[in-house]
């Protein structure tokens, strides 16, 4: 059974991959240093999987961490998704940012190197393509100066994985640019965990909806969109965890330095005020919304064109806005 290490295993991403990776097959083995996720996470993954999963806590920059765990597990492939990941915090801490996010990638692509493990998926985000000129957008459209200093790690680090590749190194990687994740596993045990105020706009919505904040604001209701509310390509976790496996599985049939990109998203966009009237009658909950005064630096629409994923990763996704919409409420009330 192979053996595939995941860095961030037990945050929101990683937490449902490991679910994935298991029923496909795959033995998952977590590091994570629990500073943006809670270890009952591992508890619950017992539950959903049966299977006790194997946990390292720590950095996944720790170098003699990274050698214990593969003296103990011969892995052969890396997810990897730790990192920072609260834009906002990127514009006041962006050493922060820069430091994880930059320094846990080079640490794991050192260790590869070192012990000959050929394949990484890499989290990337659609924060790459900032605000695109055409939409959809292609995997072909360029990308865009960042607008924070996390999105501009998620370049930074793409940027290094196509010059690694390109030296021969003999690793094969696949850089997923997620869109909008949202939703949780169907049995509620695991879900998006925000650690204080949520900087995503679900869980802003479920914590509103839960009475735990008081009014979720709408930030602009002029753009030039269907109501004037900015848009998003949301997509379940679920389905976002299979593009992890799918991508895996197609990394095992490629040749060495192989490296591509694909856009993980529905291909639809939803307004934010599509995603709320969706919320609400889905789950016959209200939320207390206000429109509020644009936010500056915020993409007014984007979506992806997921033609490239479906054809060569012959992936799609399974679930809908309701389903997801559904999902994370039946999560945020078990919380
Ligand atoms: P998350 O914060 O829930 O998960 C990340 C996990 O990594 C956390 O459990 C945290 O404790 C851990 N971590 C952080 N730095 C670490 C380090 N140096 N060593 C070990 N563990 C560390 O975030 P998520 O939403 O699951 O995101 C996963 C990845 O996907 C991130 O790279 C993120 O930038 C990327 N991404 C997320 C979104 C989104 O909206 N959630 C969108 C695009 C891309």
């Amino acid at each position: 059974m192979k053996k595939i290490l995941i860095t961030g295993g037990a945050g929101y991403i990683g937490s449902h991959t490991a679910v994935e990776l298991v029923k496909a097959g795959f033995e998952p083995i977590i590091i994570d240093d629990l500073s943006n996720s809670d270890i009952q996470v591992l508890d619950r993954l017992e539950e959903i999987t049966g299977k006790k999963l194997a946990f390292y806590k720590g950095d996944c920059s720790d170098r003699s961490l990274l050698d214990q765990i593969y003296a103990e597990h011969q892995i052969t492939g890396i997810i990897h998704f730790a990192a920072f990941k609260a834009v906002g915090e990127s514009t006041s801490l962006p050493l922060k940012y820069y430091q994880n996010n930059l320094m846990s990638l080079l640490a794991i692509l050192d260790f590869m190197k070192s012990k000959d493990i050929k394949d990484l998926v890499f989290s990337s985000s659609c924060t790459v393509y900032g605000q695109p000129a055409q939409l959809p957008v292609t995997e072909e459209t360029p990308r865009q100066d960042a607008e924070s200093p996390y999105g501009n790690t998620k370049k930074i680090c793409e940027d290094i994985l196509v010059d690694l590749v390109k030296s021969k190194a003999g690793i094969r990687v696949i850089s997923l640019r997620y869109f909008n994740p949202i939703g949780a596993h169907p049995t509620a045990k695991i879900g998006e965990l925000p650690i204080g105020t949520p900087a995503n706009l679900v869980p802003f919505v479920t914590q509103t909806a839960a009475g735990i904040r008081e009014k979720l604001t709408v930030f602009g209701d002029d753009y030039d969109t269907v109501d004037g509310s900015c848009v998003r390509d949301f997509i379940h976790v679920m389905d976002l965890a299979d593009a992890h496996v799918k991508a895996l599985s197609f990394l095992g049939k490629q040749t060495d330095d192989f490296y591509d990109v694909f856009n993980v998203g529905t291909g639809n966009g939803n307004t934010v005020l599509e995603v709320l009237r969706t919320f609400e009658k889905v789950n016959d909950v209200k939320v207390n919304f206000e429109i509020g005064q644009r936010r500056q630096g915020d993409v007014v629409k984007i979506w992806a064109d997921t033609k490239k994923i479906n054809s060569v990763l012959n992936w799609y996704p399974n679930y809908s806005l309701e389903d997801s919409l559904r999902d994370s409420w039946n999560w945020q009330k078990t919380l």
